[in-house]
């Protein structure tokens, strides 16, 4: 996919959060934001789902740019799967429900295409066994396949995520990770928010990283993390690494 950003500016109560984003990028598969805490991420992320309002600036997607206007907002966030940290499903309602109740509610699909495309989903993840649980009865694990089993279910064009391991225990990070793992080999294309380095070194193939509202240094996965330039993403790859 394409992205393209010019100018972009936010500011939350006079703070900047980011400032003069410019960037890009003519084609990747999976594009991987990194950097320190506080930096900007999600805020940028919020901006491309469609969630957040630039102060400035312009978001372009495939050489489409987005139009934040109320009415056009919302059709366009309907395109657009997003997983987040956690906290991604409705609590009083089963795994199917979970899946059928946008389609139905917000994508206008009837109940029985709605379960259709549901049952599909669940099956191709291996989590039909779970349909009929609710998120406390799902480990944090099984709840965010769950959650991205969801956001495919619309046919978006590509995927969001928001650290969507960050919650979970090591251990079950990696059944996440695998599941977006097969995404990308069905050429899932995705925008992928992470602490996970290793995740982001093999299975991204560009990186962008952001610190203190602004991109640091991008470029191909490899490079960034053979040949950091600057300092400061020097002095966080070995924090974190
Ligand atoms: P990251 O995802 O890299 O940790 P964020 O985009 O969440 O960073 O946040 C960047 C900065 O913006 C932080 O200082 C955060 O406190 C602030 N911020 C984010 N969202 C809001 C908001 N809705 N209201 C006020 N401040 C916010
Ligand atoms: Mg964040």
């Amino acid at each position: 996919m394409k992205l393209k950003i010019s100018n972009l500016e936010k500011a939350f109560a006079g703070k900047t959060v980011l400032k003069d984003i410019n960037i890009d990028l003519e084609h990747f598969r999976s594009l991987a934001i990194i950097g320190p805490s506080g930096g900007g991420k999600s805020t940028l992320l919020r901006m491309i789902a469609g969630l957040q309002r630039p102060d400035r600036g312009e978001i372009h997607i495939n050489g489409e740019r987005i139009d934040y206007s109320e009415t056009l907002l919302h059709e366009y966030r309907k395109t657009i799967g997003v997983v987040f940290q956690s906290y991604n499903l409705f609590p009083h309602l089963t795994a199917l429900d979970n899946i059928t109740l946008p389609l139905t509610v917000v994508h206008k699909f009837s109940k029985e295409k709605a379960k259709i495309i549901a049952l599909d989903l669940l099956d191709r993840f291996q989590l039909k066994v779970h349909m009929d649980k609710k998120p406390h009865q799902l480990s944090g694990g099984q709840q965010q396949r769950i959650a991205v089993a969801r956001a495919l279910s619309i046919e978006s064009r590509f995927l969001l995520f928001d650290e969507p391991t960050s919650a979970l225990d090591p251990e079950l990070t990696s059944e996440v990770l695998d599941m977006i793992k097969e995404l990308q080999e069905q050429d899932k294309d995705l925008i992928l928010v992470t602490h996970e380095m290793g995740f982001a070194r093999q299975s991204c193939d560009y990186v962008l990283f952001i610190a203190d509202g602004q991109i640091i240094e991008h470029g191909p996965s490899a490079k960034i993390f053979k040949e950091p330039q600057t300092l400061e993403l020097k002095n966080f790859l070995n924090k974190i690494l």
